[in-house]
Parts: C-alpha cells; structure tokens; sequence
C-alpha cells in the first residue's frame, strides 16, 4: 500500500547534561558523563551537516544560563516560586545547583553548546527540555510548580534571543498541556506508545529489550492535535545507549529498526520520530555515531527520491496545522506512487 504524501522524519534530541540524572547519581559521575556529552556535540552537528538534516534540540532552560547565585539564604533560583517538590526527591530540587560560572561548572551551564548549534550550517530548531527537568507529568508536580518552571526557561532562552516552540517533557512524563498552548508552544514530543500495556515492570523492561534486539519497526504513530493549535509528535525509535545489557544489541539493530521506521513513514505518509539525549553516545561512541550515519544516510536517500520529509518538531507542527486549514494533506503528485512502489527496500 502506498501513499501520495511524504513521509516525515523528525529527530530531536534531549539536552540536559547533568541536570537529568541528578536524583539518580553520584554528582562526581554525573559531572564526568557530562564533560563526555560535552564531546558528542559537535561531531552531531558535522554529522547533521553532512546529511542536511535539522533536529529539535531540547534544552534544559539552565543550560542556556551563562551562571547564577544563591540568595543570601543559601537559596538558588528564588524568584522561580514555588520550586517543584516530590515525595521521592525529598529536598529543595536546586540543591546540587552549583550556582556558578559556565566555565567553573559546565555540566550546569552551556550558553555555549546553545551558540554551535545556532551557528551550524544546518538549521535547527532549539526547543524546550523544562528549566530544571522537573518532572511535570508526576500527579505530585502542581499546576503553579509548572508555570514557575515553563515561565522561567522561556525566560532563559528569551534572553538568548529565542523563541521556544517545542516541548520535550523530561522523563517523557506528559502533563500540564494547558500551560504549553497558554504560552504558544506548538508542539510536544509524546511517549512511545508500548507494545503490549501491562503493569508488570520486568515484563515492560524486557519486552523493551527485545523490541530493540529483534529491531522490530517502530510503532505506527501520528501526529494529533491535542489541544487546538497543539500538535503531538509522539517519538517511536529511542536510539539506545550501548551500555550495560545494551551491549549485546548489535548495532545493526538500531540501524535496521531506523531504516524500518522510515520505509513506514514512507508507505503510509506518516511519521518516523528518532529521539535520543547526547549522553547515549558515551559509550561506544563511534559504533554509535555510525550507526546514525547509516540511517541518516537512509533518510537522506529517501529525501532525495521525494519519498520522505525531514522536520524539526516545530515545522512539522506548522505545516500540520497549514494542512488542516487547507483540509487536505496536499501532497498529491502521482510520481511520488511510482517511486515509493519501486523504491522501498531496507
Ligand atoms: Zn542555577
């Protein structure tokens, strides 16, 4: 089955560094895999370069911060009221702030990875990952926690001259959907959803495995307007990391489940969402940077054949929303059949 529209191909990728994890790890750790993220950039933006292809980077608001203070009550941040706070986090959230420089601490900062990536030949879009990677799809984040945290990193890259569109929620943790369309965001990238719904962790964790390992194609998922003017572009191929367990899925996994994802974007019209956070790349760093060459390199050829689209999150809301006021997808060329009935092969 074929269809007249293009396909799309989005990527975005969730930028934290040391903010991510910080509930999780040791700082030391988490400071040293950060100054390895660090690394990762621009061999990305080279490899974006060469193929042509813009993505969504989502940034933590802090990041884009070229420092901060405490109050002289030891308080980071206490114009940001309230401060999220969550039963299993039970501390201020900006305690590990270091509350310095980007050059004394840049696994907190990184106006500068802000700045090679507006200057990249490519452009790209630079999007939200939070402020502070609160999670605001926990039923503990209240409604006033979100606002002070959405207000204060469209504040952070206001004053970077950007105007935040797209909204990656962290831990992919969906909530507060008002919020993003009250402040014209026009999209969010949505959770994949799982392959068969059920409660038991071990289960879900191991189906997730398996799903990598055997590189089964990536759910069939659709962009939906979920609030009016508000687009869900739900990711459906995590780039995993080679880490732990991990390490036994080939390579060829993730390049196979890629190019699987995209030939369906391709025969149905629909969407092909590859997301990842730089960190994953820290292991086995070039294997892994190979492997997005090759399916970039897929993508690539697709794109020239006429066959797919590659958008970063926030175009891809916009001619969404371009189609709908036209009533029609709009892609309507008869070539294009042709191709995709003799082109699509993995
Ligand atoms: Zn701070």
């Amino acid at each position: 089955m074929t269809n007249s529209k293009p396909g799309t191909m989005v990527v975005s990728l969730d930028l934290e560094l040391a903010w991510g994890r910080f509930d999780h790890h040791p700082l030391p750790i988490l400071e040293h895999e950060s100054l390895q993220e660090r690394k990762h950039i621009t061999p990305l933006l080279e490899l974006f370069d060469r193929y042509d292809i813009p993505v969504t980077w989502a940034v933590v608001g802090h990041l884009m911060l070229e420092k901060c203070l405490r109050n002289r009550h030891g308080i980071a941040h206490p114009d940001l009221i309230p401060h999220a706070y969550y039963s299993w986090f039970p501390l201020d959230w900006y305690c590990f702030d270091p509350c310095t420089t980007v050059d004394a601490a840049p696994a907190w900062y990184a106006p500068d990875i802000v700045e090679w990536i507006r200057h990249a030949r490519v452009r790209h879009e630079i999007g939200s990952h939070s402020f502070g990677h609160i999670c605001y799809g926990d039923p503990e984040c209240t409604p006033s926690a979100a606002l002070a945290d959405l207000n204060a990193a469209l504040e952070a890259a206001a004053r970077q001259g950007i105007v935040l569109k797209s909204f990656v929620f962290p831990r992919n943790q969906v909530g507060h959907l008002d919020l993003l369309k009250h402040f014209g965001l026009r999209s969010y990238r949505g959770a994949e959803p799982p392959l068969i719904r059920a409660d038991n962790r071990l289960f879900n964790k191991t189906l997730r495995y398996l799903d990598q390992l055997l590189a089964l194609r990536p759910r069939d998922v659709r962009a939906e307007e979920v609030l009016p003017g508000l687009w869900n572009l739900p990711g459906n191929h995590f780039f995993i990391a080679r880490d732990g367990m991990r390490r036994m899925i080939p390579m060829a996994s993730r390049v196979l489940k890629g190019k699987r994802g995209i030939t369906h974007a391709v025969k149905t019209g629909g969407l092909y969402h590859l997301w990842f956070p730089p960190f994953n790349l820290n292991k086995d760093t070039e294997a892994m940077m190979s492997g997005l060459a090759r399916i970039f390199e897929y993508a690539y050829r697709m794109r020239e054949q006429g066959l797919l689209e590659i958008l970063t999150m926030d175009d891809y809301a916009r001619q969404l929303a371009r189609e709908k006021q036209e009533g029609s997808p709009g892609m309507e060329e008869s070539l294009l059949e042709q191709q995709t009935e003799a082109q699509l092969s993995v």
